[in-house]
C-alpha cells in the first residue's frame, strides 16, 4: 500500500475551511472524503499534478434565489431556493431537491458532494449535484405548496433540462411535488421533457420501482454486507430510523426478506413495536394521513410511543439509519455495539457521526456509508432517464432486478476497492476510493475543467 500523503490533502482541507466559512456539514463531508484518499493520490501522481481533488471540492456552479409565495391567508412569504450543480464529469448535474427548515447553502453542498461519489458508484452517466429550499410544508396546505413548488420551478427551471440538470426529491419532496414542479417547467417551457426531473408519477413518465427505490436498495446493500461476513438477514432484529419515504420501503424489503423490524421513528419520537412493524398502518399514516407516527401507538395495542425517545438504544441485530444527518453519535453507536448490533447500513446521507463511523469500523461492525448503501435512489433515477429517452417503461421486475444489480455492483466495488489498498471489509474507504476514482479519471480525460 502507498503511503499516505496527509500534509498535502490537510492543505486542501485547510483551503476548503477558508473558502466556505461555517458551512460544518460541508466541512464534515470533504473531511470523511479526503481521510480515505490519501492512497489514491499517491497511487495516481497524475491525480494530484492536475488538483483534481482540489477541483472536485468547488463546486462547478452554484445558484441560490429568492422564492416568494402567498399563504391561504393572503400573507406573503419568502424563502431561499438553491441549486449547487457540482460536477458533471460522468454526466448531467443529478440530485434530489430537500425542502426542510434546516436548508442552508452548507447542508446543500455536503449532500451535493456525496452525490458525486455516490453517482459515479452507481456506475451510470450521472453528475452529482443538490437542491432545497428552507420552506417548512408542515401543516401547510396542498394549495399553498403547489403555490410554492411553482414559484420555486419559475426561477430554477433556466438552469434545468434533461442534458443538463436533473432533480428528484429528497426529504419534504415526493411525487406529489415533482408533479406539481414538472408541470410548471412544461408550461413555462411548452416542452414535454419527461428527463428533466425525476420521481415521476408511473403514469405520466415515472419509473416503477423508483418510489422504493432507496430502502429497497440500502436492504440489497445490506444483505451483501452480511453475505460477506458468511452471515444472512432473514430471522434479524433491525430498527429503522425515520418514517419517510426511504424508511417505509426499507421497512418492507426488511420484512419480504425474513427480518423482523421493531422500531421507527420520526422528529417527535420513537415507535418501539415488539410484533414488528405494521407497515399497512405506518403508511396508512404516513403516506395516506401525512399525520404524525405518535398516532401509530393509539391504533395499535403492542407498540409504545416514546417523545424525544432515543431509538438506538434498542437492542438490534442491524441498525438502518434512514431519517436525517448526524442522527446517530458516537454515544449511540457505543450503545448498538454493546446490544451485539453487526451491521448498520446507512439510508440517509450521513446520518452517523465520524465518532460512530470510527466505533462501528473498530468494533468490526459491517458499516455502508450512505454514498453507496443509499444508492439504489438515484440509480433507480438513472433507470427511469433511460426508460424517458427511449420512450419507453419497464416492469417492476425488470427495474427491481436492474436495481439488485446495481447494489450488487456497487458492494462488490467497494469491498474490492477496500481489499486493494490493504483495508479489507472498510466500505468506507472502498466507496470513497472507487467513486473518487471514476470521477478523477473522467476529469483527467476531459482537460482542465
Ligand atoms: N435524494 C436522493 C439521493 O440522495 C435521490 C436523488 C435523485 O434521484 O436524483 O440520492
Amino acid at each position: 500500500v502507498p503511503p499516505v500523503i496527509d500534509e498535502k490533502l490537510d492543505d486542501v482541507y485547510a483551503e476548503v475551511l477558508r473558502r466556505n466559512p461555517g458551512e460544518s456539514e460541508f466541512h464534515q463531508a470533504v473531511n470523511e472524503v479526503l481521510d480515505s484518499l490519501g492512497p489514491s493520490i499517491a497511487k495516481h501522481p497524475q491525480f494530484a499534478r492536475r488538483k483534481i481533488i482540489q477541483r472536485i471540492c468547488e463546486p462547478e456552479r452554484q445558484i441560490i434565489f429568492r422564492v416568494p409565495w402567498e399563504d391561504d391567508a393572503g400573507e406573503v412569504h419568502i424563502n431561499r431556493g438553491f441549486r449547487v450543480e457540482f460536477n458533471s464529469a460522468l454526466g448531467p448535474y443529478k440530485g434530489g431537491l430537500r425542502f426542510h427548515p434546516s436548508v442552508n447553502l452548507g447542508i446543500v453542498k455536503f449532500l451535493g458532494f456525496e452525490q458525486i461519489f455516490k453517482n459515479a458508484l452507481t456506475g451510470l452517466p450521472i453528475g452529482g449535484a443538490k437542491g432545497g429550499s428552507d420552506f417548512d410544508p408542515k401543516g401547510r396546505s396542498n394549495r399553498e405548496i403547489m403555490r410554492f413548488c411553482q414559484s420555486f420551478m419559475t426561477e430554477l427551471y433556466r438552469h434545468l433540462g434533461e442534458y443538463t440538470d436533473v432533480p428528484a426529491g429528497d426529504i419534504g419532496v415526493g411525487g406529489r411535488e415533482i408533479g406539481w414542479m414538472f408541470g410548471q417547467y412544461k408550461r413555462i417551457t411548452n416542452r414535454w421533457e419527461s428527463g428533466v426531473l425525476t420521481g415521476k408519477g408511473t403514469e405520466w413518465g415515472g419509473s416503477l420501482v423508483r418510489t422504493e427505490a432507496t430502502g429497497y436498495g440500502t436492504v440489497f446493500f445490506l444483505q451483501e454486507m452480511l453475505a460477506a461476513r458468511g452471515t444472512e438477514l432473514a430471522g434479524r432484529t433491525c430498527l429503522v430510523s425515520g418514517s419517510g419515504n426511504v424508511a417505509i420501503y426499507a421497512i418492507e424489503k426488511l420484512v419480504e426478506e425474513g427480518a423482523r423490524v421493531v422500531a421507527c421513528s420520526d422528529s417527535g419520537g420513537v415507535i418501539h413495536d415488539p410484533d414488528g412493524i405494521d407497515l399497512d398502518l405506518l403508511k396508512q399514516i404516513k403516506e395516506v394521513e401525512r399525520a404524525r407516527i405518535s398516532v401509530y401507538a393509539d391504533r395499535r395495542p403492542s407498540a409504545t410511543f416514546t417523545e424525544a425517545g432515543n431509538i438506538w438504544e434498542i437492542p438490534c441485530d442491524v441498525a438502518l439509519p434512514c431519517a436525517t444527518q448526524n442522527e446517530l453519535t458516537g454515544r449511540d453507536a457505543e450503545k448498538l455495539i454493546a446490544n451485539g448490533c453487526i451491521a448498520v447500513a446507512e439510508g440517509a446521507n450521513m446520518p452517523t457521526m465520524p465518532e460512530g463511523v470510527r466505533a462501528f469500523q473498530d468494533a468490526g461492525v459491517s458499516f455502508g456509508p450512505g454514498k453507496a448503501a443509499n444508492a439504489g435512489g438515484v440509480a433507480t433515477s438513472a433507470l427511469e432517464m433511460q426508460q424517458n429517452a427511449s420512450r419507453d417503461s419497464w416492469t417492476f421486475e425488470y427495474t427491481e432486478d436492474r436495481l439488485r444489480m446495481i447494489m450488487k455492483g456497487i458492494h462488490t466495488s467497494c469491498y474490492e476497492t477496500a481489499k486493494e489498498y490493504g483495508q479489507p471489509g472498510n466500505y468506507v474507504i472502498g466507496a470513497n476510493i472507487a467513486g473518487f476514482e471514476r470521477v478523477a479519471r473522467a476529469m483527467v480525460a476531459l482537460g482542465l475543467i
